[in-house]
């Protein structure tokens, strides 16, 4: 299962979860229980040996919360 990385607009830290590729964009939850978090566009580790190509662009599926609805500006 691929892991994202994900940085927390509240208290700063920055986390990774392990979800699958259609849960990428979903909203994370920081380890301290914020929701406002973002995800940041890190080479996704999935132990395969091929380098990774660029990261294919989110959706921007109209959501509802965060500045630009995906939560990905920045
Ligand atoms: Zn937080």
């Amino acid at each position: 299962m691929p892991r994202y990385e994900y940085r927390c607009r509240t208290c700063g830290d920055s986390f990774e979860l392990s979800r699958p590729m259609a849960e990428s964009a979903a909203p994370a939850t920081c380890p301290e229980g914020h929701d406002d978090t973002v995800k940041l566009l890190s080479t996704v580790a999935v132990g395969g040996a091929s380098a990774a190509p660029a990261p294919a662009p989110a959706p921007r599926a109209g959501g509802g919360g965060g500045c630009c609805g995906g939560g990905c500006c920045g």
